[in-house]
């Protein structure tokens, strides 16, 4: 992966994909290398603002919402009656904002490694920050793996990892040892949920790889559901849950159709469709 910023347009390229993805930038908003990952706000043409970490597209404006929406609602609609949440990641806060939306939720703490990420989405994407005031919300700083290390077993009911790719500081996220913790920190009935790149690239590596590292954790039940996601890599993603004695291929639809969350993407029928896997991602994932 390198990043240009050549004439106005910022291009992220995947070398090992032969593949890459530009925005026509029309300002350098914010730039600030922090002790964890060096991170950089433009504003663009078309998709608004655009956060880059260490290079990497994080978000923009325009489509955020899919994943921030795809990331929370599947695993807390899958859940049975979620009360208590955990982001690790997540520093933009678009996650806190969605699970902050079910009225059932008792307390969510996001726990991010970098204070400055979430300093920046309260400057350029307030939109996001929007609730952090809610009496329900904790945002810790420090490392999600250790976090874990030292959570009380039995204490969680939806486990959301929100994390950047898995290079730096996020390569812990996306270990077995890790996942075995994650484990134990839910309460039975408990679903994971992880940010698991894109359906197209990754189906037969690092997707495959998780679902593999899941089931030696201890879940007993895996899903990865597909969503487009036109900025990052392929400009399609994937999210992958996880239940801890919950079946995570079903969901309380009755639930979803009730609601009256002001969503965008998330919809009964869309939750329906993403468990529908394509065939390739079928061969890939399960040969
Ligand atoms: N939507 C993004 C994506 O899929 O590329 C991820 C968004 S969020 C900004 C990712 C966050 O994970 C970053 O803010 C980063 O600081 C955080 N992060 C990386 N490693 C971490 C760790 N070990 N503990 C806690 N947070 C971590």
């Amino acid at each position: 992966m390198s990043t240009s910023l050549d004439s106005g347009w910022f291009t992220e390229v995947f070398d090992s994909h032969g593949s890459a993805f530009s925005l026509k930038v029309t300002e350098t908003l914010h730039e600030v290398q922090s002790p964890y990952q060096h991170l950089a706000v433009y504003a663009t043409e078309t998709f608004g603002n655009l956060m880059v970490l260490d290079g990497c597209v994080m978000l923009t404006d325009r489509d955020n919402f899919l994943y921030h929406e795809m990331i929370a609602h599947p695993a807390l609609f899958t859940h049975a009656d979620p009360k208590r949440v955990v982001i690790i990641g997540g520093g933009d806060c678009g996650t806190l904002r969605e699970v902050l939306r079910h009225p059932g939720v008792d307390r969510v703490t996001q726990i991010d490694i970098d204070e400055e990420v979430t300093r920046a989405a309260e400057r350029f994407f307030p939109s996001l920050t929007a609730s952090n005031d809610d009496p329900r919300a904790e945002l810790l700083f420090a490392d999600g793996v250790k976090w874990i290390e030292e959570a009380a077993d039995d204490s969680v009911d939806v486990l959301i990892i929100d994390s950047t790719d898995p290079v730096g500081p996020a390569e812990g996220l996306f270990k077995t040892d890790f996942l075995r913790r994650c484990h134990r920190v839910l309460r039975a009935g408990g679903v994971l949920v992880q940010q698991s790149e894109s359906p197209l690239y990754h189906s037969g590596s690092i997707i495959r790889e998780l679902r593999r590292d899941m089931g030696e954790a201890g879940f007993d039940s895996v899903a990865t559901l597909p969503f487009p996601q036109p900025v990052y890599p392929s400009g399609w993603w994937s999210v992958t849950l996880a239940g801890k004695g919950a079946d995570v291929t079903s969901f309380r639809e009755a639930a979803v159709v009730a609601t009256e969350m002001p969503l965008e993407y998330y919809t009964a029928a869309a939750h329906r469709g993403a468990l529908a896997l394509p065939p390739f991602m079928r061969r890939l994932l399960e040969d």
